[in-house]
């Protein structure tokens, strides 16, 4: 037996995932796969979302690899370039890519193929991250839009509040004041958008985490919002401990039982990406069965309570995340988000598609 934790990736379940963003919007989609398509494995999932319009990622060495796997879509640099190096690359490969400060127009400049570079103009209305000034915005577009390195400028803003209550219209309308009369090609929504504000659709949408299952609410889950999870982390009992009162768990010897109790060691721990935070209490599926961490979560184990779980032994399947236990759940436990969960599972974790 190999050490038993996995990541199963659900490949039906993206391109049903992106099937529903489709139905949600007449707009096209560009699909987000950074950081490793969210840890899910860039090549494998970009292939299972070809139906895309197009893909968004950061590392350009990423990009050339789509296009090297043959992909033909627009692939856009979220951050666009960082030396000028990376900037030959984008004309090279015909990569679309953000510009978003003045550094990058100076590099631009260095760039002598002509109509080379499809650039998202990306303009700061709120987020205070990325992007030009409102202010700016008329003059860089006059730029671009002159610039012979350029092919075509797309106008792109980002959402800070679109998971929350107080939504998009303030980011909305300082976007619609500036795009509204120029007639470019416009990007506004990540998922809550696409879910929540159609009115922000435009020419292209930027889902991200619900492609791979999950929902962008505190307030909803994947699965009232029709999606399906898309990896499933498990692993296997590895030992049985029975304690008595007053016995302790782990390190720190954070949980104390105050009475008998059967408890398992499952082989999983923070240096597979399961976060160290999740207290006593993080729901876990043993058999199938909902039940609880118990104590400190160690760099190769954490413990899980068998109270109510009495034919589970060594051996029994423990599901710490996807389908039967809804990641939000456990990130909400571990006072993070999914997006975090998802791109912190590591390399010694073993994935199957
Ligand atoms: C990550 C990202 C997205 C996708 O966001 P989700 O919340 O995962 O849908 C969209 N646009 C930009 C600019 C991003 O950086």
């Amino acid at each position: 037996m190999t050490r038993p934790i996995h990541a199963q990736i659900d490949l039906s379940a993206l391109a049903y995932n992106l099937h529903l963003a489709r139905r949600t919007t007449r707009a096209k989609v560009m699909a987000v796969i950074k950081a490793n398509a969210y840890g899910h494995g860039l090549l494998r999932v970009a292939d299972a979302l070809r139906a895309a319009d197009g893909f968004a990622l950061l590392d350009v060495r990423d990009a050339v690899s789509l296009r090297e796997a043959g992909f033909t879509q627009p692939i856009l640099l979220l951050e666009g370039f960082f030396s000028a190096q990376e900037l030959s690359l984008v004309a090279e490969y015909q990569l679309s890519c953000v510009i978003h400060s003045a550094w990058q127009l100076s590099l631009l400049d260095q760039c002598s193929q002509r109509g080379a570079v499809s650039v998202w103009l990306k303009i700061n209305t709120g987020m205070n991250r990325l992007g030009f000034a409102p202010n700016d915005v008329g003059a860089v577009l006059e730029t671009l839009q002159r610039h012979r390195a350029v092919s075509e400028v797309t106008l792109m803003t980002h959402f800070s509040q679109a998971d929350e209550v107080q939504g998009v219209s303030v980011q909305h309308a300082r976007f619609k004041e500036l795009a509204g009369a120029r007639r470019l090609p416009c990007s506004l929504s990540n998922s809550a958008a696409l879910l929540r504000y159609p009115e922000t659709h435009a020419d292209w949408v930027r889902p991200g985490i619900m492609l791979y299952g999950a929902s962008p609410f505190a307030d909803s889950t994947a699965a009232q919002l029709g999606l399906r999870p898309v990896m499933s982390l498990t692993s296997r009992i590895i030992a049985i401990q029975n304690l008595r009162a007053g016995d302790a768990v782990g390190y720190g010897a954070q949980f104390r039982a105050d009475r008998a109790m059967r408890i398992g060691i499952v082989a999983c721990g923070y240096a597979d990406g399961y976060p160290r935070h999740a207290a006593t209490g993080t729901p876990i599926l043993v058999g199938g069965k909902l039940t609880r961490t118990l104590g400190r979560v160690s760099m190769d184990m954490l413990c899980v309570d068998l109270t109510s779980i009495l034919d589970a032994n060594v051996g029994e399947r423990v599901t710490m995340w996807g389908e039967g236990m809804p990641i939000e759940h456990v990130a909400a436990a571990a006072g993070t988000i999914s997006y975090e969960l998802m791109c912190a599972i590591t390399a010694r974790v073993p994935m199957s598609y």
